[in-house]
């Protein structure tokens, strides 16, 4: 027997609609490329969301038809979110960090029809436009006058001349909610990127679990910054969560400093922010010698990569705020675990609850999570016992776009590809990225906890940890760190910072100080270069 409630497909479409009826007043600010900040509201993102799709019908475009965006978090790509996938067709979001040859591998392997970019990636279009013959429009993100009279890029039209013109009626067709929405390129840092190709069932599914209250707990009384770009993973799904709560949105176009993210944070009074540790690193240098603080900022979800422990303190301890740290990756939509307290947890002093809070949390419903040996037997959630954490769920991906690289799955489960533990309560901890734990002795050294100790050493702004071989041990850690302007640190106190705090057997057999750490396209250290540049290193004593 079937239920007798009503059918209705979870569309993209139903958010835009949402916020214009429940929250037409609420209010989308952006910094835009020009420098200047454009603001409106959700009535007028969803009338201009409209126009895009009767542009879109326009070009030809079929239904399912890739359109690709080059562009920072503003209010133009968040039209195109709803305007796209909202008419049937794909939003092929591009990470512009990605080397020229891996984006235009990338336009071709989508079979992108059409490229909207914000004019500041327009060189880059140009290095492009002649390796995608399949590109058969590009709309440069603009009013008609900034336009440049000769871009060299064939039939280059300004967004604004291209939908602004159109009708604003338009009538969001209904389909099944099965149907993909949106694609995004994993960072393919070994091999070719492969496509996370999203529904809009998957998404509408992810939007719920992500404004959950122990998740990002999202409302109609929050504003938000999504420094996380929307070129990546939708912004961990922070528009559309955005459209479902009613909640302001402020995007900071391409000003990522720390004075900009400051200034923004300020004059919005933006309640609650998002973003990977090394955004934060750069929020947090730039106000602590000015002694800035925040008036508004509550609550920061932090993720991407590990984020040290010294951050979530400073945060809480030094300006009030709460940091959610958050773990998910680009095949799981990507919000998987988010780490707040529990009732029982409330009782616990502040450093009892630190150690709660710097785990990466608490699968949200809606995930299944589980840590299983090489064997694919399943272990305990003792806290302790690490193993391969697989996951599941209907925002997790079940194939890569068009098949690439096979069967993904183990029994139905997504290998994550991540080493970690899980407590008793569920709280997962990320060990390491199995590529990059190290393996000494027989024992596993997580290069994350290397790496977080170093960072809680007031004179280090940034260290990554990796594994060299060794004839004895098979692998030791060594720390390459970044300092502080104007600190200073020898080899021998970092080392004797960190006596007492891990096994002997796990502190680093040697420091190296370098004025850079190498950050991939997505701000996650680039290991693999890191070990390919030390190829030919030698610890100390060998
Ligand atoms: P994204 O770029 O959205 O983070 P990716 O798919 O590029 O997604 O990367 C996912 C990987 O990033 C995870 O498998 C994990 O190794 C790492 N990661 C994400 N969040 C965290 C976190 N909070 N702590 C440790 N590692 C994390």
């Amino acid at each position: 027997m079937l239920g007798l409630m009503q059918d209705q497909p979870l569309l993209i479409s139903s958010l835009i609609e949402f916020a214009e009826r429940h929250h037409g007043g609420g209010q989308i600010v952006s910094r835009r490329v020009e420098g200047d900040v454009h603001r409106y509201t959700y009535v007028d993102a969803a009338r201009r969301a409209r126009q895009v799709a009767n542009a879109l019908a326009s070009l030809d475009l079929g239904f399912g038809d890739r359109v690709a965006t080059l562009a920072w978090n503003g209010y133009r790509h968040f039209e195109l979110y709803f305007g796209v996938s909202g008419s049937g067709r794909v939003l092929h979001t591009i990470n512009p960090r990605l080397h020229p040859d891996q984006i235009a591998w990338i336009v071709n392997h989508a079979e992108d029809r059409v490229l909207c970019f914000d004019l500041s990636f327009l060189p880059l279009v140009q290095a492009i436009h002649g390796q995608c013959p399949g590109l058969k429009h590009y709309i440069a993100l603009c009013a008609a006058e900034q336009l440049p009279a000769d871009s060299g890029v064939p039939g280059l039209c300004s967004y604004e001349a291209w939908m602004g013109a159109r009708d604003d009626r338009y009538v969001w067709p209904r389909f099944d909610e099965n149907t993909a929405s949106s694609l995004c390129y994993t960072s393919g840092t070994t091999g070719n990127p492969k496509g996370a190709l999203y529904s809009h069932r998957s998404t509408l599914l992810h939007a719920y679990g992500a404004a959950l209250p122990d998740a990002m707990g999202l409302s109609a009384r929050d504003a938000v910054l999504p420094v996380v770009p929307m070129f990546h993973v939708n912004a961990w799904g922070i528009p559309y969560a955005a459209c479902l709560t009613g909640a302001k949105l402020v995007f900071p176009g391409p000003a990522l400093d720390g004075r900009s993210v400051f200034e923004l944070l300020e004059a919005e009074q933006v309640t609650y922010a998002a973003g990977v540790p090394t955004v934060w690193q750069m929020l947090l240098a730039h106000m602590k010698p000015a002694g800035l603080r925040f008036s508004s900022l509550k609550r920061t979800v932090i993720g991407g990569s590990a984020c040290p422990p010294a951050m979530i303190q400073a945060f809480r301890d030094d300006y009030g705020v709460e940091v959610l740290h958050a773990w998910g990756m680009t095949e799981m939509s990507p919000l998987g675990t988010v780490c707040t307290l529990k009732n029982k947890h409330q009782a616990l002093d502040d450093a009892g609850q630190m150690q709660v809070r710097l785990k990466q949390g608490r699968a949200i419903f809606g995930v299944d999570m589980k840590i299983v040996d090489d064997d694919g037997g399943e272990l305990p959630w003792d806290g302790q016992t690490f193993g391969n954490l697989l996951v599941r769920g209907p925002w997790v991906i079940r194939e890569y776009f068009k098949g690439e690289g096979g069967d993904p799955l183990q029994d139905g489960w997504f290998p994550t590809g991540d080493v970690a533990t899980i407590d008793a309560e569920g709280y997962m901890q990320i060990t390491d990225r199995s590529k990059d734990v190290i393996k000494s002795g027989g024992e596993w050294i997580s290069s994350i906890d290397v790496e977080n100790l170093a960072v809680a050493h007031p004179a280090v702004a940034m260290a990554a940890c990796i594994g060299v071989p060794h004839p004895k041990w098979d692998e030791r850690p060594i720390v390459m760190v970044t300092l502080k302007p104007g600190a200073t640190l020898t080899r021998e106190e970092l080392l004797a910072f960190y006596q007492g705090k891990i096994a002997k057997w796990q502190i680093p057999d040697d420091v190296l100080f370098v004025d850079t750490i190498p950050l991939g396209a997505t701000g996650k250290i680039l290991k693999t270069l890191l070990r390919n540049n030390l190829k030919n290193y030698r610890l100390p004593g060998l």
